[in-house]
């Protein structure tokens, strides 16, 4: 294969996924729901198909979507948008490759929390970027300001945000957030921010975009999607917005990627985001007994749980189990206990810091945490 793809051949969720099918083991790895989102909005995909709503639809997204999009960015934080400055992309996935690939040349510097969401650190590679990690440190997972300003060079073109935060489940506050907004002014710098979680947060976490911060609307593309707050993963319809330049940006990139996709999935997206989102609200507050088990359980196998703000990820460090290294402990423990989770070695630079660290989800039947922490609780 092409140079470009050395090291970033697979991506670790569909390796554990795999290990999972092919073991029979209860699957805490990849994160997907194992169930689906609201039948009204899956209804509406049904009807969109039979009204016809099956060829290419518009490159820049259908008007119901980007008007969806507009009304619930106005309606959850004050921003306001008009449809030039949104754009339909095939899930956040999509959005943040086109993001990179039409902003960042090669040898361009992209600063990155670490541990990285594994797409980021591929796509820029991919576009010939260089990354830079900025290492949330166990236990509490804070983002360190000064490393931050630290880590910005004279070739740094954008800072790859991620809030809430796969896989430590952090929720950057409105001081962390100010704190990144003051680096990206001064050095000005775009700021791509991926808000895949912005509505499973928990306790008294909120999400705050960054865009709404002075003088940060005009450098930010948001970026979200369908799949995590409705909990249709598979559906793959994406969204950035932001201001028309950057946007327009994305979208260049995005028309030789996909160019278009989800012709009935977009108008359903479009009523989920209308009519549906109680959903959310009332998954996020499932989903945070679904981590209070979960982590409760976990802590009860002498690895250190760090308890997550938001998304369905909880970080283990299994240095006190018996392992030294993550991708070793999870290709053993299908055999040693009939479970898979994601190794988060991969995610960081900083070796000694990610050597230990493991993923779990809980968007998951409590049946199947249960069965997942009686396993690991039987196992030796
Ligand atoms: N960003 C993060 C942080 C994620 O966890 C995921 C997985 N949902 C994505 C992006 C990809 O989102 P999508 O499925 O919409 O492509
Ligand atoms: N975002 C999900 C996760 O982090 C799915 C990842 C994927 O399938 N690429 O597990």
């Amino acid at each position: 294969h092409a140079q470009r793809l050395q090291g970033i051949e697979s991506t670790i969720f569909a390796t554990m996924s795999a290990l999972a099918v092919r073991t029979g083991a209860v699957n805490l790895g990849q994160g997907f729901p194992d169930e689906d989102g609201p039948t009204s909005v899956i209804a509406q995909a049904e009807s969109a198909m039979r009204a016809g709503r099956n060829q290419y639809p518009p490159g820049h997204g259908t008007p119901e979507l980007l008007d969806a999009v507009i009304a619930h960015q106005r309606g959850c934080y004050g921003l306001e948008l008009d449809r030039s400055q949104v754009v339909a992309t095939t899930g956040a996935t999509e959005a943040i490759a086109a993001a990179v690939l039409g902003l960042v040349d090669p040898g361009d510097e992209v600063v990155m929390l670490e541990p990285y969401y594994d797409s980021y650190d591929a796509v820029v590679q991919l576009a010939g970027g260089v990354r830079r990690g900025v290492t949330l440190r166990a236990p509490e997972y804070r983002l360190d300001v000064d490393v931050l300003a630290a880590a910005i060079t004279s070739r740094t073109k954008l800072i790859l945000l991620n809030t809430p935060h796969n896989p430590t489940g952090t929720v950057l506050t409105r001081e962390e957030l100010e704190a990144v907004a003051r680096v990206a002014i001064e050095h000005d710098l775009v700021v791509v921010s991926d808000e895949v979680y912005e509505h499973l947060t928990f306790d008294d976490a909120a999400h705050l975009p960054i865009a709404t911060l002075p003088g940060m609307f005009e450098r930010t593309v948001t970026i979200s999607s369908v799949g995590k707050t409705f909990s249709l993963t598979g559906w793959k319809v994406g969204w950035a917005s932001g201001p028309a330049e950057l946007v327009t940006a994305v979208e260049a990139a995005k028309n030789w990627l996909t160019y278009t996709s989800g012709s009935a999935f977009q108008p359903a997206t479009a009523y989920a985001l209308t009519h549906e989102l109680d959903f959310p609200r009332r998954l996020a507050g499932e989903l945070q007994a679904k981590r209070d088990r979960l982590c409760a359980g976990l802590a009860t196998l002498d690895v250190d749980v760090h308890v997550p703000q938001g998304t369905y990820f909880v970080v283990t460090d299994v240095a006190r189990y018996g392992w030294e290294d993550s991708l070793a402990f999870c290709r053993a423990l299908p055999e040693r206990a009939g479970v898979v989770a994601v190794p988060c070695q991969g995610f960081y630079d900083d070796a000694a810091e990610g050597a230990h660290k493991v993923r779990w989800t809980f968007c998951k039947k409590n049946e199947v945490i249960d069965e997942a922490l009686q396993r690991l609780a039987e196992a030796d």
